[in-house]
């Protein structure tokens, strides 16, 4: 008989659990969308997104989702035929070269798989690139589909004098791993409402620098054009129209409590502690050669928001543990075979209990389909959290 009645968990990489104070939050009749108390509101929260960015310059909010965050960018940074070099590290860079190139964006891909990039690659690229055609270069800080993580200073560093802009997807990881944009040298960030940021889906950021305000394209739309959007007065204005009211507050209940009340390092240092959770009890699991394993092996290029994990049956395990134990895992997106490969997001409104949960699920489900894993995963989690408490 099923045990999956009670709270669902859902550890998926997006959208992540709303936490209840976020959601009652968002639970209000609108107030007059013209009057100061909501126009100020959202003037702390776009204060709030820039702290959480780690940035002074420049934000341009839209209602949409991720995707709608990447036409924003494209919008603003590109005319048709203009060059941009994207490194792809898994399906996430993949689509969104796609979604440039149709786009009519001159995409060139530097593609390393489902692996980290190499900043000496990318470096070795950008100095053939003479005449500095490359007006961008794209990529994903986490690619939620591989669980990858890319060093942003170090990708920095690689692009030297070259003078593309970087530009840079956090979707899947503000507000869960580092982000210092001014600091780092980013000039476009992208990122939307649902996944580190605790919130409803449904808006999306693009913070801007000084450099690639300048540099912005002449013809742009104005719905898009970021300028009108960050440099609005009135409320309507900073959304193109009828403001997201509702999520208005939700954001501005959740960003307190990342940036006032837990605090941005310690938001951090949760997820990297509960990535490491995760990733102690898949390396038990993997011992003696079971074919259950972690795709990147060096731990710095392994994302502190969701892990990626290869496992004979995935698909036969995932559709167990929703069915017994009510836990909902990631599909193995973008894997060589995504029925051997699911995802254990532990992103956003996250605890070790909910961590601990998850795994148990997965240990039950391996015992019950006897999928073959070496033993003591669950001890290996535990201890993993006391010696980090
Ligand atoms: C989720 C995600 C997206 C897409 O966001 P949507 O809100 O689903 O449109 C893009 N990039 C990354 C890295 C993501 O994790």
């Amino acid at each position: 008989m099923s045990l999956a009645h009670g709270h669902d968990l859902i550890a998926i990489p997006g959208p992540s659990p709303v936490p209840a104070r976020v959601l009652n939050a968002a639970h209000r009749a609108s107030p007059d969308i013209y009057a100061e108390p909501l126009a100020q509101l959202n003037l702390q929260v776009m204060a709030q997104l820039k702290r959480l960015a780690g940035t002074s310059q420049h934000l341009a909010p839209y209602i949409g989702n991720g995707h709608a965050g990447w036409e924003a960018a494209a919008a603003n940074l590109f005319d048709p035929g203009d060059a941009a070099l994207v490194v792809t590290c898994g399906h996430f860079g993949r689509s969104w070269a796609d979604m440039l190139q149709a786009s009519g964006v001159a995409v060139e891909r530097l593609d390393f798989g489902n692996l980290p990039a190499d900043p000496q690659r990318l470096a070795d690229r950008l100095a053939q690139d003479r005449q500095g055609r490359i007006r961008a270069v794209v990529l994903c800080q986490t690619d939620t589909a591989s669980a990858t993580s890319a060093d942003i200073p170090g990708i920095r560093a690689a692009m030297g004098d070259h003078p593309a802009l970087l530009v840079v997807d956090a979707i899947a990881s503000l507000g869960c791993s580092p982000m210092r944009m001014d600091d780092w040298g980013v000039d476009v960030l992208i990122s939307a409402s649902q996944k580190g940021l605790m919130c409803l889906p449904g808006t999306a950021f693009v913070w801007f620098s000084d450099r690639a305000a300048a540099r912005r394209r002449a013809r742009v739309s104005p719905y898009w054009d970021w300028h009108a959007r960050a440099g609005a007065e009135a409320l309507w204005r900073f959304w193109g129209g009828t403001p997201p009211v509702q999520q208005i507050y939700a954001l501005s209940e959740a960003l307190t409590m990342i940036l006032d009340e837990e605090g941005l390092e310690a938001v951090w240092s949760r997820h990297t502690r509960l990535a490491r959770t995760v990733w102690a009890a898949v390396d038990a699991w993997s011992a003696g050669g079971t074919g259950i394993r972690l795709p990147v092996a060096d731990p710095a290029a392994r994302a502190a928001s969701v892990t990626a994990v290869l496992m004979p049956r995935a698909e036969d395990l995932r559709a167990w543990v929703t069915r017994e134990c009510g836990v909902t895992l990631g599909v193995g997106l973008g894997a060589p075979d995504p029925t051997a490969a699911l995802r254990i997001a532990h992103m956003g409104h996250c605890n070790a209990a909910m961590v601990m949960g998850a795994l148990g699920a997965v240990q039950a489900g391996l015992t019950a389909l006897r999928i073959p894993h070496g033993g003591g995963a669950l001890e290996a989690a535990a201890a993993s959290i006391a010696s980090s408490a």
